[in-house]
């Protein structure tokens, strides 16, 4: 066993990677964006940018915290103390919900672009098809049809429906991977100049077509713009999920200026981005899956839990879970 590849280059598939190297001669990640980070990545709109994805972490499993020491010791992960509210129609209804929270430093990609710093990382490679070779291992293509390689081992780290896509011939994870339903997330991202007069730094917007707002002030972006993110709730998201995009940042706009009941002013930047396939509703429970008749496995927040801690516990079970199938192999 000498070869593994993981397609997804976001938290967990990063993590996976992370820990197999230097024990593994050869791990080779292969991401179809055009840099890594998934869910965490940045979204970049000229001069202004916004963690348009996942907006903090929370930490609640010892290894979790190890790591999550580790980053801040490294300076890429800080405590997040923003104020967060609750808001209704203008009105802040509650204005204590604290939580022990964490970001990226000075953006949420920069976890994953720390840990890719480490790892033979193929961008702009969507995988469409994996084969099974008759001697064991598996053979590697793009939607072009390229061949990218063989390997003895195949990681899918991508979200469930993906993975479910590329295991057909692997039920006893593709039919796991099927049973996964994900929200839709339509986010805004708009700058404004001046800045608002708002005191908060984030919210939880209720009975709105938006489930939260956060500033987002990215560390060295001039301060004279006011960055905004907004996220629609799931509900309304899967509503709109087929609209033209004009008329989401319309709704999503309007929607922000009635939560926050400050009269409308004209953005400097606005932009908005689907979330197809964003936070999984029912994640299997398990934290990884292998089968190792096949040599296949799967990791991702989809089996574990919906958020950052869930990928990256993800990650780390499915590189045991390959060290494990290695040794078994060679005892
Ligand atoms: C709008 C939103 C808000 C969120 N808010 C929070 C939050 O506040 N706190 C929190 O903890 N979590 C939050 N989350 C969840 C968090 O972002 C995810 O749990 C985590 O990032 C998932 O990481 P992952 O590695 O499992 O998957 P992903 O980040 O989705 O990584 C999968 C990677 O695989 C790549 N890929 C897919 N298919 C292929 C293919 N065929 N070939 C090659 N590459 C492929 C993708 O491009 C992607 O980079 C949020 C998510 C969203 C969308």
């Amino acid at each position: 066993m000498s070869s593994v590849a993981v397609i997804g280059a976001g938290l967990a598939g990063l993590t996976c990677a992370t820990a197999l190297k230097g024990l593994i001669p050869s791990v080779k990640v292969f991401e179809k964006s055009i840099f890594p980070g998934g869910r965490i990545s940045r979204f970049r709109a000229g001069e202004y940018e916004f963690n348009h994805g996942a907006q903090y972490f929370t930490v609640n499993n010892p290894l979790f915290w190890n790591i999550v020491s580790a980053w801040q010791s490294e300076g890429i992960v800080r405590p997040w103390d923003g104020w967060i509210v609750e808001l209704e129609k203008g009105q802040v209804s509650n204005s204590d919900m604290a939580t022990q929270a964490f970001v990226g430093y000075p953006r949420m990609q920069i976890v994953v672009e720390n840990l890719a710093q480490n790892c033979e990382l193929t961008v702009s490679c969507n995988i469409s098809e994996l084969e099974k070779q008759s001697d064991g291992g598996w053979r590697i293509f793009n939607e072009r049809g390229d061949y990218l390689g063989a390997f003895d081992i195949v990681i899918i780290s991508t979200t469930a429906n993906e993975v479910s896509n590329l295991c057909r011939g692997v039920p006893s994870i593709s039919v796991l991977a099927d049973r996964v339903d994900m929200t839709v997330c339509w986010s805004g991202m708009f700058a404004f100049e001046p800045r608002l007069d708002l005191p908060f730094d984030a919210a939880h917007v209720l009975n709105s077509p938006l489930s939260w707002i956060s500033r987002y002030q990215l560390a060295g972006q001039q301060d004279k713009f006011d960055c905004w993110v907004l996220h629609a709730s799931p509900e309304w998201s899967q509503l709109y999920a087929a609209s033209y995009r004009g008329r989401v940042m319309h709704a999503l706009l309007q929607s922000f200026w009635e939560a926050v009941d400050l009269p409308e002013m004209k953005a400097v930047s606005s932009s908005v981005h689907c979330w197809k396939h964003a936070v999984p509703i029912n994640p299997i429970n398990e934290d990884s899956l292998f089968d190792e008749t096949e040599a296949i496995g799967a990791c991702g927040d989809w089996c574990t839990a919906p958020r950052i801690e869930g990928a990256v516990l993800s990650g780390f079970s499915m590189a045991d879970r390959v060290m494990k199938y290695i040794h078994k192999l060679d005892a």
